[in-house]
């Protein structure tokens, strides 16, 4: 039995190693194949991006070989899919090489498409990538007043992203001593300052105590670099001297050329996570189109049902778990203060006040996200 990951990203790792420990006789015997191909040699923590744009972390820190964090057993290649041939039950890589399986595990990932938003790449700071976040810091390094504007667009991955900026950026003016020279103007696409509604209601008087401006039902539509303005899709228009934003995301290219789903998104089971119209493939992480946060958590839930549902499947043929929608997201709430949000399907969050010990506590699952890649924590 072949098993054959693709991505070897927060989803895929976690996974592949759950495997690995479950069907231990049974690699060790030779029964179980256990394949993982990604796009990468080395593995980031992409969370730590948002420290790295506001200088609080280094972009070194980010990083770890993804040999390293992989379980014995597992056969890693760096080496990228480019086709996927799922009525054969195999896929091509960029190298040429054909790969069988039994059993497929997509985890490929999702990407910022700023090229969607007229004017947003050459114009706007963001902090998704390692040299987009490094820029920005530069930027904020030199920024001596005006006006901020966070921008978004959807769906883009950690929901809680956009508000933790915010409140990072009122920190780090304040640091500065420049926070009086600084108006800092969030937007929103939705009716409301964040998707969660009991996110939203606990956020807005946070952002009026901090003196953060707001607007809501703001979906960026172009940016003009000349006139500093960004437009939305509603009409309005919103002036800036720094604009910081979040892209929208898709897919990665690979999976809509291939007809898997549109935008890059897998149609997927909501509860047993399988490719819908396909038994035998599975979809993790970002990539699934499932109508919950793009976040590092979804996938780590997703990969520990996933894991002891193929599991069931290598031994006993049927599965034996559910997937209910589980995400946890510390939210950085400023002046080292932190909260979080826990919900599913059926549950929404209900974030407390924030405190120092849950900032901390993220802070320590900055470091601890290692073992937690291995499967270890
Ligand atoms: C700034 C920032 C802050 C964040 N903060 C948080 C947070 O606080 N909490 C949280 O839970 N989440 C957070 N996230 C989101 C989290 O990092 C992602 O949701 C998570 O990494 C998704 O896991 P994944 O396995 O789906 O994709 P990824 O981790 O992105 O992995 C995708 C993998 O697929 C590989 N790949 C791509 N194309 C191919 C191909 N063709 N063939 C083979 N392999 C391929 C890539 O090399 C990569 O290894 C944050 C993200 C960012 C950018």
């Amino acid at each position: 039995m072949k098993i054959l990951i693709v991505g070897g990203g927060m989803g895929g790792t976690i996974l592949g190693n759950n495997l690995a420990r479950r069907l231990r006789p049974e690699l060790k015997a030779g029964a179980v194949r256990l394949i993982m191909l990604s796009a990468s040699e080395r593995h980031m923590y992409q969370p730590g991006l948002l420290y790295v744009a506001l200088g609080r972390m280094t972009p070194e820190e980010l990083y770890r070989e993804q040999a390293s964090l992989l379980e014995p057993g597992i056969e890693f290649h760096v080496d990228p899919v480019t086709e996927f041939w799922l009525d054969k039950n195999q896929v091509k890589t960029q190298s040429g090489a054909v790969y069988d399986y039994d059993i497929l595990v997509i985890a490929t990932g999702s990407r910022m498409a700023p090229e969607l938003t007229p004017g947003l790449a050459e114009n706007a700071h963001c902090f998704y990538t390692e040299a987009s976040a490094v820029k920005m810091f530069k930027a904020l390094q030199g920024f001596k007043g005006g006006k901020v504007v966070i921008a978004m667009g959807v769906p883009h991955k950690c929901p809680m992203a956009p508000l933790e900026i915010t409140f990072m950026l009122h920190d780090y003016f304040q640091e500065r001593g420049i926070r009086d020279k600084v108006q800092i103007h969030y937007t929103y696409p939705l009716g409301r300052i964040h998707t969660l509604e009991n996110v939203a209601r606990w956020a807005a008087p946070e952002f009026d105590r901090l003196g953060i401006t707001y607007e809501t039902l703001f979906n960026l539509k172009a940016v003009d670099g000349d006139k500093r303005l960004v437009y939305s899709e509603e009409g309005a228009e919103v002036s800036y001297d720094l604009l910081i934003t979040i892209p929208a995301h898709r897919g990665m290219e690979v999976i809509e050329k291939n007809g898997l789903g549109a935008g890059g998104w897998i149609p997927t089971d909501r509860y047993r996570l399988n490719m819908e119209g396909r038994d035998n493939v599975f979809v993790l992480g970002d990539t699934t189109n499932l109508p919950i946060s793009k976040a590092g958590s979804t996938a780590h839930f997703e990969a520990e049902v996933l894991g002891e549902n193929l599991a069931a499947l290598v031994r006993f043929g049927v599965p034996v778990r559910d997937y209910d929608g589980k995400v946890f997201c510390f939210i950085e709430a400023g002046k080292d203060r932190a909260t979080y949000a826990m919900f599913n399907y059926t549950q929404p969050p209900q974030p407390q006040p924030p405190t120092r010990a849950v900032h901390w506590f993220k802070v320590a699952y900055n470091k601890l996200y290692w073992l937690s890649a291995r499967g270890l924590l």
